[in-house]
């Protein structure tokens, strides 16, 4: 079928050069239908309800690109609740969309749910720094003094003298989430909207890794996932040490196994949740002896718990950190030493192309990466395109959080208009959603489908973007399949729901 087409079509090119006159309208119409087939879901043969819904779509995509303001094309924070009066939204959130295979574990729950729940409850103290940001502390007792914080206040206390509780709240949420009415005003470059990024993960950290709290932070997180249709997560996480009240401290090992009690209680809770798993992190601002400490500790923990750990990651800022070629011998271990650790770096988050950073990219793809992080710079590296198509390594791609980090602003100009038009293997999510007040994966599906694909897209695309996360993920190939079958049977759900 394929190679029929691509013989149609040769000739049709070679005659759109040399035709006089108005060139054939079937022969147009042929070449239109052969570059179709190219983009994502280009190859989905669609069943006739299908088409339907399709059709559907199709119109209320139409609508919503003449509305007066177009949701991709402005910034999300403005945009989000136009998106939530789309139609295309509701129908996304209802939709199964698989896993979710780039999120980060600090950024996995609502701040909601930080301040009303955790915050609240008791032994919680709040400490103001000088740099107009907060930490968090359970404590039985008062706590002393740290470098970063002199005076720590019972919130109870403190919530108590206040006259406004919700005001307050409110406020204790701006610290926690990148969420503002004015976000061109108020994060006028990379470097202002990093810092504030930076500081919403410090001041969520007391709160999480308070042991008894991440129990309920990972039951919350999956309940959040599921709630929008998603089943399955593969999840960045530091496993940082968690405490106890009395002081005591749980070493990394304590949070893996935590992880994986608390997965498979939701997943006896929830039969239709397929599971979750860790891609072990760290910051790309560690030393290099730090990162190889990291990479021999990550390949025996995915030793242990082969189950739960997926892989390996460097994460933090791109434009400023250390490159992954700064890391080579470090990330040469498990080739050297013959153990299997996989790879899933974030690389080509930056537009500044021809920089080392720029070359994250290629040299992701030499070490093997199982799939890449962002790839915003693809556009640039024909080569590492045509490497990763041909491997098989997907593109993570994480709209909404290219456009607030202030890689592209009009979502209809990003790099991955041209992916998604190729066919290239790509899984669509959120990276950290409670910084950018999304839950879930419906707002990034809403602007890569919408924004990002244009009218082209169709529900073959969001078909093959929801079946990618289960192909793409780190599950053996018994668990992928398991995973088809639950997703199918989501989706005939889904489609007879909607007609
Ligand atoms: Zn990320």
């Amino acid at each position: 079928m394929v190679i029929r087409l691509y013989r149609v079509v040769v000739p049709l090119l070679w005659l759109a050069g040399v035709a006089e006159g108005m060139p054939d309208p079937s022969q147009r119409d042929l070449l239109m239908r052969e570059e179709a087939l190219r983009q994502t879901g280009g190859r989905v043969v669609l069943t006739a309800t299908e088409l339907k819904l399709d059709a559907r779509l199709h119109r209320l995509k139409e609508k919503e690109l003449s509305a007066a303001q177009f949701p991709p094309a402005v910034h999300f924070f403005r945009a989000k609740p136009l998106i939530q009066e789309s139609p295309i939204f509701k129908m996304l959130q209802r939709m199964p969309k698989g896993g979710a295979l780039h999120i980060h574990s600090s950024a996995l729950v609502s701040v909601e749910w930080l301040v009303k729940n955790v915050t609240y409850r008791p032994h919680c103290y709040i400490c103001f720094t000088w740099d107009n940001s907060i930490r968090f502390l359970f404590s039985a007792r008062q706590p002393a003094p740290r470098w970063d914080c002199f005076y720590w206040q019972l919130l109870e206390t403190l919530r108590a003298k206040v006259g406004d509780p919700t005001g307050f709240d409110n406020s204790l949420m701006q610290h926690l989430t990148l969420f503002t009415e004015d976000p061109e005003g108020e994060y006028t470059s990379q470097e202002v909207v990093w810092q504030k990024f930076e500081k919403a993960f410090l001041a969520a950290a007391g709160l999480i890794t308070h042991a008894p709290v991440l129990r309920d932070y990972i039951y919350r997180g999956l309940t959040e996932l599921q709630l929008d249709n998603i089943m399955y997560l593969e999840l960045r996480s530091g496993l940082s040490k968690t405490y106890e009240l009395d002081g005591t401290v749980h070493e990394k090992v304590w949070s893996l196994k935590t992880f994986r009690e608390v997965t498979k209680q939701f997943m006896a809770d929830h039969p239709d949740f397929l599971g979750a798993r860790i891609i072990i992190s760290v910051h790309r601002a560690m030393s290099l002896s730090k990162v190889k400490e990291a990479v021999e500790e990550a390949i025996q923990l995915q030793k242990d718990f082969p189950d739960v750990v997926a892989g390996f990651d460097l994460v933090g800022r791109e434009d400023s950190g250390r490159t992954l070629w700064y890391f080579r011998e470090a990330l040469s271990i498990p080739a050297a030493t013959g153990a299997a650790l996989p790879y899933f770096f974030h690389a080509g988050e930056t537009d500044d192309e021809g920089t080392d950073v720029d070359q994250n990219i290629l040299d992701a793809l030499l070490f093997n990466t199982t799939r890449i992080g962002h790839g915003y710079a693809l556009a640039h590296h024909p080569l590492a395109r045509e490497i990763s198509r041909k491997r098989n390594v997907a593109v993570e791609l994480c709209p909404i959080s290219n456009q607030v980090l202030k890689l592209v602003s009009d979502l209809r100009n990003h790099p991955a208009v041209t992916l998604i038009s190729e066919g290239h293997p790509m899984v669509i999510s959120s990276d950290d959603p409670s910084l950018f007040g999304t839950t879930g994966l419906s707002y990034d599906f809403y602007e890569a489908f919408v924004g990002i694909g244009g009218l082209k897209a169709n529900l073959g695309t969001l078909k093959e973007l929801a079946l990618n996360s289960i192909k793409y993920s780190s599950l053996p190939t018994h668990l992928k399949e398991t995973g088809y079958a639950m997703w199918q049977k989501k989706w005939e759900a889904f489609i007879s729901e909607y007609l």
